[in-house]
């Protein structure tokens, strides 16, 4: 993953990703299996989660864009 990342406590640009997967259950449904990035600040501490799902969906939009932006002078 590769995020723009501003730590929004600090403005530290420095931090750690992990990945923590984490079990999801809606009312009815089963058990599902959620997959998320944990960005801690190394400065302060400050974490933010993200859905992994959603990101990869983003990151492949960006790439996209960016082989556009290159074909284009
Ligand atoms: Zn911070």
């Amino acid at each position: 993953m590769n995020l723009e990342y501003r730590c929004l406590k600090c403005g530290s640009d420095r931090y750690i990703v992990k990945t923590a997967v984490i079990p999801e259950k809606s009312p009815g449904l089963k058990i599902e299996i959620g997959t998320y990035y944990v960005k801690t600040c190394v400065e302060c501490g400050y974490t933010e989660f993200y859905s992994a799902k959603i990101v990869d969906k983003e990151f492949v939009k960006n790439k996209k864009g960016k082989r556009y932006a290159k074909a284009t002078p």
